[in-house]
């Protein structure tokens, strides 16, 4: 169904979930809108993982010129030039972007650059124009939140955004909120020389992961000489003509350059027209049942913008998964569950899964088994001077249900974890595959084997 105006399905938002549906879509010869007033890729190409991550490789590239000596490689850092940085992280976001768009445009998707509106349960407007479709997706993504009393300037108060696009190494920063964001923004700012401050409301970092993998990341930050602040919230904010004053908890004051606000991301819902198409709302982000079904039977919505992990990967399959329900091809739905879940930082942590914590509530004390094997026995993670953890949760004489992993590159093992976990896997199935030796994988093998009660490499 397509005359100029009118489509199978209208997509609000070419983000990683509204792209991926309008590609999937396409492969399925379904007729597609694809709206969006920035660009094709949304917060992930341009905003988010891949210029966090090319920031964090410049970090590591840091860290190996700084530490070289203890590999007896005379090398030394004499300093990081943004402006190159920048370069480098540009190039990487651009050949992306150039690839991402000759796909679109090389699968007959129309683009349609602006601000769109749903008017009717079928109508998404951009600019005056209806584009009909016998769906529509709303895919609209996220915005950086701040909190009462504190006002983003962009020059010392700053959101991830302005953070990247800061043109030299703040002397100090302070980073407010505990979470994958910041962790990730502190940990690139101490390999370039910065000192750093994290500030948590909550007792522990990263707070939806494991306890242990929270506690882990906190004591390498210190080690790092990263100050980590937990169960201190932010009071108020003074800016100085060097900086910003930030006042917590007790009266106590930190001084630093600049303050980045990383407290989490709501969802871009004002003035997409949702509330007056009826469609329910939970606070600002739209309520969907597990089939990504708005309360609108024509209207599905994926991504950021439904409450749940707000990560790429987690768009990317809620939007392929919406144009093959839309085709009829009945897919199994996207459990929030099994979305494996990796903070970049140094070291890093990867998860999927159950908590220990959330599977003694399901199953019971009695429910559930744990195992954590330290990396220190693994080869691999020795040659690279990394300290850190694979930690396993099974039901009792049951299925993996958790994979927490510290350290670093850890989030290579990730894919591994979720195919476990995914199919439901008991150790005793899986721990006969053979690693390759000398891998980090060996380490989550060796979990495997000693949650099956046959560790090789443990000491008894
Ligand atoms: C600093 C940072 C680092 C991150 N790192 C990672 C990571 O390493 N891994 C990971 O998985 N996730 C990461 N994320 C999260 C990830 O970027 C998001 O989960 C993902 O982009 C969400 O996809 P989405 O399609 O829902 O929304 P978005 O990618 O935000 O896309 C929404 C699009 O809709 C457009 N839009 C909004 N309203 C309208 C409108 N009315 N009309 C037209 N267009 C509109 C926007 O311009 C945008 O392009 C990171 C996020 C940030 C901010």
């Amino acid at each position: 169904m397509s005359d100029q105006s009118t489509f199978d399905v209208v997509v609000l938002g070419a983000g990683s979930g509204g792209y991926a549906c309008a590609l999937r879509c396409s492969q399925l010869g379904l007729s597609v809108a694809l709206i969006e007033k920035g660009k094709l890729g949304g917060t992930c190409l341009h905003l988010g993982c891949i210029p966090t991550k090319a920031l964090l490789h410049v970090a590591e590239v840091a860290d190996s010129a700084r530490e070289a000596g203890r590999f007896g490689v005379r090398a030394s850092l004499d300093g990081i030039d943004m402006a190159d940085v920048k370069a480098y992280r540009d190039s990487v976001v651009g050949r992306l972007f150039k690839g991402l768009t000759g796909l679109i445009a090389s699968r007959g998707i129309t683009v349609v650059e602006g601000e769109g509106r749903l008017v009717a349960p079928d109508t998404v407007e951009v600019a005056g124009e209806p584009y009909v479709g016998r769906h529509v997706v709303l895919a609209s993504g996220s915005y950086a939140r701040s909190l009462p009393g504190l006002e983003v300037d962009g020059v010392t108060v700053l959101t991830s955004e302005h953070a990247l696009e800061l043109d030299r190494v703040p002397a100090s920063a302070i980073v407010l909120g505990g979470g994958v964001i910041g962790c990730e923004f502190a940990s690139v700012w101490r390999s370039f020389g910065a000192e750093v401050t994290v500030l948590e409301a909550l007792p522990r970092l990263v707070a939806g992961e494991d306890e242990a993998v929270s506690k882990a990341l906190a004591r390498q930050f210190k080690k790092r000489g990263i100050k980590v602040r937990l169960d201190t919230p932010f009071v108020g904010l003074e800016q100085t003509p060097g900086g910003v004053r930030v006042t917590v908890t007790g009266g106590e004051v930190l001084s630093a350059d600049v303050l980045l606000v990383a407290v989490g991301r709501g969802p871009s819902t004002a003035g997409l027209g949702c509330a007056e198409q009826g469609i329910e709302l939970d606070g600002q982000f739209v309520k969907t049942d597990e089939r990504c079904r708005t309360s609108l039977p024509t209207v599905f919505a994926v991504g950021d913008i439904v409450r749940g992990p707000q990560l790429a990967h987690r768009g990317f399959q809620q939007g392929i998964f919406v144009a093959e329900e839309i085709a009829g091809l009945a897919p199994e739905a996207v459990a929030d569950e099994r979305i494996p879940r990796v903070t970049y930082s140094e070291p890093e942590a990867a998860s999927v899964g159950l908590t220990e914590a959330a599977a003694r509530t399901r199953f019971g004390d009695d429910g559930v088994e744990t195992v954590t094997y330290d990396l220190g026995g693994n080869g691999k993670s020795q040659i690279l001077g990394t300290q850190g953890f694979v930690k396993l949760v099974r039901r009792t004489d049951g299925p993996v249900v958790g994979v927490h992993m510290v350290g670093s590159r850890v989030g290579e093992l990730i894919g591994e974890a979720q195919l476990i976990v995914g199919w439901e896997a008991h150790p005793e199935d899986v721990a006969p595959f053979v690693h390759a030796h000398p891998t980090q994988g060996e380490a989550l093998g060796e979990a495997l084997l000693a949650l099956g009660g046959t560790p090789l490499h443990a000491h008894a």
